[in-house]
């Protein structure tokens, strides 16, 4: 399969089956996004625990990069600690902006896979919003308590 065709049922998959969808037990932290360009909304819920991201989950609609980016966040994170989450962020948000692929150990490869299928929307501009305001949302959910 070409790799383009598989970013694509990734995406596709994470958009019409999203993982993490409502709000997850417990969360003591939230923050929502939005993207005029596109019409697409999110708000991500987190249950933080010191360090460690108990729950991740997230409400949305619009388009389906936004969905599947939203999913894949949550899919990704969901357990880990803060460092790692930051780390991720800021590598998915770098990979769209310098038109790079994630290469991280400290990830599956089944992860890089998924994560990498985001990596399209670097050739139009205008969806990179789509895909990096969950992302956004999610550093602000971090950050303040609700
Ligand atoms: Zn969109």
């Amino acid at each position: 399969m070409e790799l383009k065709q598989l970013y694509q049922e990734i995406i596709l998959d994470h958009a019409k089956n999203p993982r993490n969808k409502g709000k997850c037990e417990n969360y003591n932290h939230d923050a929502k996004a939005h993207n005029p360009l596109c019409g697409d909304k999110v708000h991500i819920y987190l249950n933080l625990d010191k360090d460690n991201i108990r729950g991740l989950s997230f409400e949305g609609e619009g388009c389906a990069i936004s969905l599947a980016s939203a999913s894949i966040l949550t899919d990704t994170l969901k357990g880990r600690d803060l460092t790692f989450t930051k780390n991720i962020t800021n590598n998915f948000l770098n990979m769209l902006k310098s038109k790079s692929k994630i290469t991280l150990n400290s990830l599956s490869e089944d992860q890089i896979t998924t994560i990498n299928s985001l990596s399209g929307v670097q050739e139009f501009p205008m969806r990179i919003k789509c895909a990096t305001m969950a992302w956004h949302a999610l550093l602000s959910a971090i950050e303040k308590k609700n």
